[in-house]
């Protein structure tokens, strides 16, 4: 069975085709551009080179008939024709208190993905025109969401109120949702997997480190509590985003630069984290350690401040678990940076967390990177959240 698995931007769309008899990528691609002169399709067979086509892409519509048209292509297609896509996984980001799990697609699931396009004003739109680009270029083909809010759906009320007053949970759903879901509860599950933990009661965090950060705590993989808020901003300092802030600076500096609200939300979302710290050195977390290894101080104390907020999060979420089996780095840093991993790690003699240098100087392999004596055994977990969706659609409809 083969399932194509979307991941919709407002001007772009990447895909991959899985085969679930054996969980292989079997194509994958990026249409980019969609929309603006000079849209452009770079589509690549398994085993085989990249191959680029530069043609209009006016909307996803055309851009998704062209990923089909690849896909199908008697010379690099990986099909003889559409018929063999069994279904679509799609990623959605936001479904507001509506679905905690995977849902097949129909009027009402588009409807939820409207009514929150306030919740993800960026995803929830651009997710649903990748949905009515695949139900129009394949008719009656089952198309499936994946929510990135799903997993954090499990937090109890004390993790995902805000002490404010209740009446704004009540009337807008004001709540933490948490994002990278499908990241957390791929990792998760595989890190319980591997380690042979007990599937009912073990006791994970996962540190998925990408430009994007956050981390969660789960329980039997059932998340407890997690680092993004109502919108992605709440956490770790991320490339551009802020992460945890006392909501009075915002007050503050639009008093002081007499900008309005929407003004300095832009700052703490686009101009914060990683570039701001640094006073505008990088967003790039590898040009910040290079710089901070270069003795730039700015660079040095950004990066120190990470990977503390990251060890402040593993403290507290062990303290909500009363306890923790196994922590998990993922993403781009995650997977890449073992100077990172062992600084973060660095904070936690007080759990016995001892790191091998060996194993952990390693890239993007699964691989446990504790000494076998480490009380908690701390892994290099790999997300992939494409194949996280492709299960989830297999699931739903095979
Ligand atoms: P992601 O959002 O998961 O793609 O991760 C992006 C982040 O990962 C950026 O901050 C990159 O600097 C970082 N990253 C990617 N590759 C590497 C690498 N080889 N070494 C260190 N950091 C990396």
């Amino acid at each position: 069975m083969n399932i194509l698995v979307i991941n919709c931007g407002s001007s772009s769309l990447k895909y991959q085709l899985i085969d679930m008899t054996n969980e292989t990528v079997t194509a994958k691609g990026l249409c980019e551009r969609i929309g603006i002169e000079g849209s452009n399709l770079v589509h690549q067979p398994a085993g085989k080179g990249k191959l680029r086509f530069e043609k209009p892409m006016p909307d996803h519509k055309v851009a998704i008939q062209m990923v089909l048209d690849a896909l199908v292509d008697p010379e690099h297609g990986v099909v003889k024709s559409v018929d063999e896509i069994s279904a679509v996984g799609h990623r959605v980001v936001h479904a507001g208190t509506n679905y905690s799990d995977a849902v097949v697609i129909d009027e009402n699931v588009k409807e939820v993905i409207k009514i929150c396009y306030d919740l993800a004003p960026l995803h929830n739109p651009a997710n649903l025109m990748g949905i009515e680009a695949c139900e129009a270029a394949m008719p009656g083909k089952p198309n499936v969401a994946v929510w990135d809010t799903a997993f954090g759906m499990s937090m109890d009320e004390k993790a995902y109120l805000y002490a404010i007053p209740y009446e704004y949970f009540a009337k807008y759903s004001v709540r933490r949702y948490g994002f990278h879901g499908t990241s957390h509860k791929f990792v998760s599950g595989e890190a319980i997997k591997s380690l042979n933990l007990d599937p009912e009661k073990a006791k994970v965090i996962v540190c998925h480190l990408g430009n994007g950060a956050s981390v969660s705590a789960s329980i039997g993989g059932k998340c407890v509590d997690t680092s993004m808020g109502l919108t992605p901003l709440e956490g770790l300092i991320m490339g551009t985003r802020s992460g945890d802030i006392d909501a009075g600076v915002v007050q503050y500096i639009c008093n002081k630069e007499g900008k309005d609200i929407n003004e300095v939300l832009n700052i703490l979302n686009k101009k914060s984290g990683l570039l701001g710290m640094s006073d505008g050195l990088s967003s790039d977390s590898r040009d910040i350690m290079q710089a901070a290894a270069e003795g730039n101080p700015r660079a040095k104390a950004t990066a120190e401040a990470f990977e503390y907020r990251v060890a402040k999060y593993i403290g507290a979420y062990t303290a909500a678990m009363n306890g923790v089996d196994a922590i998990c780095f993922t993403a781009g840093i995650g997977e890449n940076d073992k100077d990172v991993r062992k600084g973060i790690c660095s904070y936690l003699g007080y759990l016995g967390i001892e790191i091998d240098d060996e194993a952990n100087n390693v890239r993007g392999e699964l691989r446990v990177i504790s000494t076998a004596d480490s009380k908690v055994k701390v892994m290099l977990l790999p997300t992939n959240e494409e194949l996280a969706i492709a299960r989830e659609t297999y699931r739903l409809c095979k």
